[in-house]
């Protein structure tokens, strides 16, 4: 009599975890319920096809037992699908893969390295080439990127200074988040999304003398006033994941750091995401002499907090043992499997696992029309003009003849830099050249003859002996462009190097081509700081491009010959030279500043040999027109710590040119309770100016602009004097105001 219709008794016999409608957390409770101790472990393990052959079967066989969670370098979405199938299809709970990669700056379509694209200041811009990233890298089946990467760094000797945003937390954290929300889009469901992951926490960008994976060593007061901003606004923004940092804290090592990660990341930062390690470093922690065996380190990195394994495939070798001996406690393992679970319910993986795997999808966003002008449009962005003599630049698309000369002038996949170039998806066929882009750009016209000048192939001095024709094409031309800089592979993970100078016969064929007295304008592809000195004296014009990536030769061009006016500017200090280093704009005051002293007095805080200016300060980039600054307001509230400060000034296009400024603003702390950094930037605008065309801009500062860490690493507020300066750059201070909060 009472008979069910045939619906609702199969939503009986659905299991919870695969109710659409149910949250996140029952489903993966539920799920977790169900699973058995191996298959728990098995969602911990993230492994690697490298050093895999990608035809036999070890790694269908590890999926089918269950034995994975998920799985980073795979090749491709055929391979991808293959494998998804085998998870979903083939496994008793049909938990699905997580596929993961580093997408770091562009999937196929390569945009320009983070730390050149920060020079553009345009969060927008940022967030959309991340955007672009994961509509493209989703459609190769990944999920999730190891992305952004928010490490602050004050050495340009260490390599993977490219792939954060430069020495500034307050923007630095700007852009964090929006790359957070680039990647990840509203909802992490949407085909188009990718989970981000922000790393490496923390502090690995402080490694000692620049060498990759050293040792680091600063103050707590370091740690959050310059390193952990960042990833806390990573978090506010949302990131789905963090990784852990190959380096360490105050003697212990990230991964096993339960200080850093369940005091601070979990209790303070309040991040209950998921938590991977970086390549191996539970396997470290018994390199480093922390834990005396591989069940020791397993033991300390879980309790610490790690929840998936990156490729040490320890957990899967060790975690069943120290669960039935007692040594590790279930409930640990199940807080872990449960954020796996979480991450893939999220990601909508599950309920539909081969939505992203569509091989056809996968061509038509792969650097299709729409992709490769916004890659553009960065490059564009990304530029820094560090010198332009006699406006020199723009140069006419009409000149007679140009040469087109030095080792990267027509290099393709050294303009993807060493994510784009050594494991993207991007063809560096795809690439376009400076000297294809200057090609398309000039008049059928123009002349452009094209030499190397000198080969490029490592750190020592080759190709000596093309210099003669190098010279040669230079003297039957009305300028020369000169494309130096680095190898793609000279910059990125362990890229440390010890001086800061052009490598190679670089130098040499600079000084060559100045002895013909022509005009030259230099461009620089490469990945960090380099010591400019004797580049810039040489040249009449210096064109920072960075590793500007796929559309890289066009958007130089653009700028060269005035289709764009370049609008960046530098978010890194450029040292005077390697000695100088760490220098960097918002450094604690000293008793004896330049500005307190006389510049020759003895007693400086200065060197005897060379200045402590560097040579191209924070802030700084040039533009074909001027802007003016006047008319600074600051209104305050009555009581700033209910309200806020609102500042307003006028920015004025004087030349000739539609141009971008970025307006800066900085605060000084006259009197503080510590010692406090000359400036610290609070704010910054960026605007569009037609000539003539004048703007209020208008920046309002909160009640964290003013505040800062007192003795007992407390937030406060200090009632007392500041100063406030607007700028063109850190140093280019055009207008100041002090004000007093009581
Ligand atoms: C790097 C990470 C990267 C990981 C996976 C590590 O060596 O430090 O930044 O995400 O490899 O490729």
């Amino acid at each position: 009599a009472c008979l069910l219709p045939i619906g609702s008794l199969a939503q009986r016999s659905t299991p919870i975890y695969k109710n659409q409608s149910l949250t996140v957390s029952a489903r993966a409770t539920d799920l977790l319920s169900r699973m058995t101790l191996q298959e728990k472990i098995g969602q911990l393990n993230l492994v690697t096809f490298v050093n895999e052959n990608n035809s036999t079967n070890p790694m269908d066989d590890k999926v089918k037992a269950g034995n994975v969670g998920g799985i980073l370098k795979s090749n491709g979405v055929k391979q991808n699908l293959r494998i998804q199938k085998i998870a979903v299809e083939q496994t008793r709970l049909g938990i699905p893969i997580l596929f993961q990669e580093d997408v770091i700056h562009g999937y196929k379509t390569i945009f320009p390295i983070p730390l050149g694209e920060s020079c553009s200041w345009n969060l927008t811009g940022i967030s959309q080439t991340a955007a672009v990233a994961a509509t493209e890298a989703s459609a190769g089946g990944i999920r999730l990127t190891y992305a952004p990467m928010v490490d602050i760094s004050n050495d340009p000797r260490w390599g993977r200074i490219s792939e954060g945003a430069g020495e500034d937390p307050y923007y630095a954290s700007l852009v964090a988040a929006a790359r957070v929300r680039g990647f990840q889009g509203k909802d992490l469901t949407n085909a188009n999304s990718l989970m981000a992951c922000v790393k490496h926490f923390a502090g690995y960008g402080a490694a000692l003398a620049g060498r990759d994976y050293s040792i680091t060593d600063f103050s707590e007061r370091t740690l959050r006033e310059k390193y952990l901003p960042p990833f806390k606004a990573a978090i506010d923004a949302g990131v789905g994941s963090l990784m852990t940092a190959y380096t360490g804290i105050d003697g212990t090592p990230a991964t096993s750091n339960q200080r850093l990660l369940k005091q601070i990341l979990r209790k303070e930062f309040n991040f209950n995401n998921l938590i991977i390690t970086d390549w191996e470093t539970i396997k470290n922690l018994v390199k480093i002499g922390v834990a005396k065996d591989e069940p020791s380190a397993v033991q300390m990195a879980i309790e610490s907090g790690i929840d998936m394994d990156m490729t040490s495939e320890l957990f899967q070798k060790h975690l069943a043992t120290l669960i039935k001996t007692g040594k590790v406690k279930i409930d640990v393992i199940n807080a872990a499997v449960s954020r796996v679970l979480e991450a893939k319910f999220k990601l909508g993986l599950f309920d539909q696992p081969f939505k992203y795997l569509d091989e056809a999808r996968e061509v038509e966003v792969s650097q299709n029309k729409d992709h490769l002008l916004i890659a553009r449009q960065a490059a564009r962005e990304s530029i820094v003009l560090l010198k332009n003599d006699s406006q020199i630049l723009p140069l006419k698309k009409n000149v007679k003849t140009i040469a087109v000369i030095g080792p990267l002038a027509n290099r393709k996949k050294d303009l993807m830099g060493w994510w784009g170039g050594q494991y993207s998806q991007g063809k560096p066929d795809a690439v376009i050249s400076l000297l294809e882009g200057i090609q398309k750009t000039v008049d059928p016209s123009v002349k452009v003859i094209y030499a190397e000048g000198i080969k490029l192939d490592g750190f020592e001095p080759k190709g000596l002996e093309l210099i003669p024709a190098a010279v040669e094409a230079s003297l039957s031309a009305d300028i020369v462009v000169l494309a130096v800089g680095e190898e793609y592979w000279m910059s990125g993970e362990s890229g440390s190097i010890s001086m800061l100078n052009l490598p190679g016969a670089q130098l040499q064929l600079i000084d060559a081509l100045a002895k013909t007295g022509k005009p030259i304008v230099s461009v620089l592809f490469n990945g960090r700081p380099y010591d400019l000195r004797a580049l810039s004296a040489k040249s009449s014009a210096v064109v920072e491009a960075w590793f500007p990536g796929t559309m890289g030769g066009l958007a130089v061009a653009d700028v060269l010959f005035g289709d764009y006016n370049p609008s960046g500017k530098l978010t890194v200090t450029f040292p005077y030279n390697t000695g100088q280093i760490p220098v960097f704009y918002n450094s604690k005051r000293t008793s004896h500043d330049l500005d307190s002293v006389d510049m020759k007095h003895r007693f400086a805080n200065n060197y005897l040999d060379i200045t402590t200016k560097p040579l191209y300060p924070f802030g700084f980039g040039l533009s074909y027109t001027n802007f003016s600054y006047s008319s600074l307001k600051v209104v305050s509230g009555n009581n700033f710590k209910d309200g806020n400060l609102q500042v307003s000034f006028v920015v004025k296009n004087t030349g000739e040119r539609e141009g971008i400024e970025v307006a800066q603003l900085y605060i000084k702390d006259k009197v503080s309770a510590v010692i406090r950094n000359v400036k610290d930037l609070k704010g910054f605008e960026r605007f569009s100016l037609k000539p003539g065309e004048a703007r209020t801009i208008k920046i309002n500062l909160t009640n964290q602009s003013l505040s800062f860490l007192d003795r007992n690493l407390k937030e406060i507020i200090e009632p007392g004097d500041f100063e406030l300066m607007i700028g063109s750059s850190s140093e280019d201070i055009r207008l100041r105001h002090d004000f007093t909060i009581k």
